[in-house]
């Protein structure tokens, strides 16, 4: 089933080019994988179907801090990805399960947002004094790319964590630059970085 698309669509020709990325074996993304306990089964009818990406800043002092964090029992958050400052990707959670990382969140006419997305989140100090680098856009841009591909998920349906969970989630912040993120995945989909 297609995922119905919100506000600008992306030229189909980008799903296109990942598709044709993917098979020419461009992708060599390394991910480091971690154990969390904040996880579980994605609901087993349409609810449960992949068709969104929410973008997350995580307000952290070091990288090893925040994925302590996702790790301890206390915390009941996680995230599929984690790209640290210096553009490493970690994994938490198997995109076919559940990762607890949107809370309260609605988007069209879906709600609890967990079931159906993937969770991509870029370290940070969340004060605004720390701007992203430019290494976690370039990794953001492969690891979402690579999402879209998998899924078939639009470029519309790439959001933030303050767009499904307004007035109540600002991340990843006015700091966040999607322009720069979308520019990645642009070039990354048509293969022109090395
Ligand atoms: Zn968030």
């Amino acid at each position: 089933m297609r995922p119905r698309s919100m506000g600008v669509p992306i030229p189909q020709s980008l799903v296109e080019w990942l598709r044709s990325w993917r098979k020419e074996g461009k992708v060599e993304l390394e991910v480091t994988r971690h154990e969390t306990p904040h996880k579980n089964a994605r609901p087993q009818d349409r609810r449960g179907l992949v068709t969104m990406v929410i973008v997350h800043g995580d307000a952290g002092r070091s990288d090893a801090g925040t994925i302590a964090w996702i790790r301890d029992p206390a915390s009941m958050v996680s995230y599929h990805y984690l790209i640290g400052r210096d553009g490493k990707v970690h994994q938490f959670v198997d995109e076919d399960m559940r990762a607890w990382h949107a809370g309260q969140s609605a988007w069209g006419d879906s709600t609890h947002l967990n079931n159906c997305s993937i969770g991509v989140c870029l370290a940070n100090d969340g004060t605004g004094g720390e701007g992203y680098r430019h290494e976690q856009y370039d990794s953001a841009g492969r690891v979402v790319a690579a999402i879209m591909e998998r899924h078939s998920i639009p470029l519309s349906m790439v959001r933030g964590h303050d767009e499904v969970s307004p007035g109540r989630k600002t991340d990843p912040w006015s700091w966040f630059d999607w322009a720069h993120l979308y520019s990645r995945i642009g070039l990354w989909a048509a293969g022109r970085l090395p």
